[in-house]
């Protein structure tokens, strides 16, 4: 046993300091714009003040910074793009190791950098992009858009890549493409003892094989520190759109069972093979008692997708779709497709698309074919989230999920402990609330041909044969406690609306007390809770399900981090 005196935080730094003189490290003291701004997690319920961060530039660093914490009495936090819903990338008093400035994105074939505009035009082997951990969306996608590639990327444009790939990486791609983790074949990782492996999918070694294994939805931090994730990019559908339906506007009059059916109808196995990823989002009410809970309320809900054909297949899909819903009223063709015509301009807005080089939609093709609104954006956008405080839970729609489970999911989303629209819960307004769910679908084609025993490496994302994830959220507003301009979305100004936001203390518990019903609602034929939705008090075993005993072998056999310094509330020990 080591009888040493461990190092204590002010020691390590000194230490860390002579070693690299020109390393940026931001403390806690007075007036420290930067470190106020840096120590931030997306989250806002959460207020750390770590002892150090650390704007580290290279790997060698990270291994330094992992052999002190050996010796050493503080805790380590790692934050890449900073969005973990539980804020565990930070947390007071701890060293943390910030990858602000490791955010590279380089595309390469055969090994060799990909020059500037060529666009891809196939798929081929050689193909790799190596990405640092702190690149967030905004930053990958316009490299990758500019050849012509992509990776399954999420919903938002400031969440970071390496949490978002080790949790698993769920996006309006997952129908066709699966899950963003699928895609990473190799890593540069520091262990537990600061030593740095590079894993690669053609690896012969059992144990970096397995390392790779985890690193791919095994959750974030668990088993080492990634300096430098690369993926196999796909070539981009030669054309696509991205669209969504405002279903209560679309389908006025239609309860929300019978629009959660229609959904599932269009992701279901087999189906749609154009749909490329979709997400029903609906959103939560206020009833007086449990006793209103009906399942037959009509709740807001909007359907957004990838469509991956040309204009006039995403109008023939809608209007295929329709009839879906169509079949109990009768409406015969023409007026249906008179009424759809009617509703479409105020329900559905074509958002972005990819266009075929020189190719454009002409006014006269949207004009004669479609009243949708429209949106000009060519290449398919992110959404523009901004920090706010929130929680969440998640559990997954099992494939025996039926009528039963349509209409307890229904219920869960209506409650007394929601505000009243006037009292905030309006879903939209700045400085109030916003309660709903999102359900992403998983099921598609991907996942229904994909056989995990071909693979070399398969993924640790546990939940392939699952129809959807059930994600349930809270958001809010509250006054903040620094002086913050947005730095997410260039738009927002958190400082703004004091007076408003303070009503919102009257029911930001509430809306919390809300998600904690639905983690216990009685919906049957649901299971399991996906990491990167992370609530944390669910047990960790159930986001990991099958694999849970298997990723506790991988962190006991190959982090060598016996001390267990890779730690937060949700790390797989
Ligand atoms: C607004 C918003 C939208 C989102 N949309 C989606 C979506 O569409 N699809 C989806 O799947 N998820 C989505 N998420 C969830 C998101 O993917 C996860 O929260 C993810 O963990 C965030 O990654 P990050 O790097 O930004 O977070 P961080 O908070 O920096 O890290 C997350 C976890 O990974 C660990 N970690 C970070 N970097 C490293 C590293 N280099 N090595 C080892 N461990 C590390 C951290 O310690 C922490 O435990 C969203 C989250 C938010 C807030």
């Amino acid at each position: 046993m080591n009888n040493e005196k461990p190092l204590s935080s002010d020691e390590a730094l000194i230490l860390l300091s002579k070693r690299y003189p020109e390393l940026t490290v931001l403390t806690d003291c007075v007036n420290s714009e930067e470190y106020e701004k840096e120590r931030l997690v997306f989250n806002r319920k959460f207020d750390f003040r770590p002892a150090a961060i650390i704007l580290v530039t290279k790997t060698e660093q990270v291994q330094t910074i992992v052999e002190l914490a050996n010796n050493a009495t503080f805790d380590l936090t790692v934050k890449s793009g900073g969005h973990d819903h539980e804020g565990e990338c930070s947390a007071t008093d701890s060293w943390q190791i910030n990858f602000r400035e490791m955010n590279s994105v380089l595309p390469t074939l055969d090994g060799i950098k990909i020059e500037k505009d060529y666009k891809i035009k196939k798929e081929q082997d050689g193909l790799r992009v190596t990405i640092g951990p702190g690149a967030r969306f905004n930053q990958i996608k316009p490299v990758l858009d500019e050849h012509n590639l992509g990776i399954p990327h999420g919903t938002c444009k400031t969440v970071g890549i390496a949490g978002y790939t080790m949790g698993g990486g769920w996006g309006p791609w997952t129908r066709k493409y699966g899950m963003a983790c699928e895609y990473l074949v190799g890593a540069t990782i520091v262990l537990g003892d600061g030593q740095c492996l590079q894993l690669t999918e053609n690896d012969t070694d059992t144990n970096k094989q397995q390392l790779l294994w985890a690193l791919r939805g095994g959750g974030g931090l668990s088993y080492g520190i990634v300096t430098e994730l690369i993926f196999k990019p796909f070539v981009l559908p030669f054309i696509a759109f991205s669209f969504t339906i405002d279903a209560h506007r679309f389908f006025p009059g239609v309860d929300t069972v019978t629009i959660i059916e229609f959904w599932e109808d269009i992701v279901k196995e087999g189906k749609n093979p154009s749909l490329i990823g979709t997400n029903l989002k609906i959103e939560a009410q206020h009833v007086q008692t449990n006793e209103d809970r009906t399942p037959d309320a009509e709740l807001k809900c909007s359907m957004n997708g990838y469509f991956g054909g040309t204009f006039l297949e995403l109008v023939e899909a809608i209007i295929a779709w329709s009839r879906l819903l169509n079949k109990n009223n009768q409406l015969e063709a023409e007026k249906l497709t008179s009424w759809i015509k009617d509703k479409a301009n105020k329900a559905i807005t074509v958002i972005s698309h990819i266009l075929p080089e020189g190719e454009t939609l002409t006014p006269e093709i949207l004009r004669d074919n479609w009243p949708f609104n429209w949106d000009t954006t060519h290449d398919l956008n992110l959404d523009p989230d901004c920090p706010a405080p929130h929680k969440l839970t998640s559990r997954l729609a099992n494939p025996e999920w039926d009528d039963t489970s349509r209409k307890a999911l229904v219920r869960s989303l209506q409650s007394p402990l929601l505000p009243t629209f006037d009292e905030g819960n309006n879903n939209g307004e700045q400085f109030k609330f916003q309660t709903f769910i999102t359900l992403g679908a998983i099921a598609g084609n991907f996942y229904e041909s994909h056989d995990d025993s071909t693979d070399r490496v398969s993924s640790a994302f546990p939940y392939k044969k699952q129809l959807f994830t059930v994600q349930y959220q809270a958001w809010w507003n509250q006054p903040t406690r620094v002086e913050n301009e947005c730095d997410e979305c260039e738009e927002c100004d958190e400082t703004g609306g004091i007076e408003e936001k303070r009503v919102n203390r009257k029911f930001s518990n509430r809306v919390q007390d809300w998600i904690e019903t639905c983690r216990d609602f009685d919906i049957p034929h649901t299971g399991g809770a996906f990491i990167s939705f992370k609530d944390a008090s669910i047990p960790t075993e159930r986001y990991f399900s099958q694999n849970y005993q298997d990723l506790i072998d991988v962190k006991v056999d190959h982090s060598e981090d016996p001390k267990i310094l890779f730690k937060s509330r949700k790390t797989i020990l």
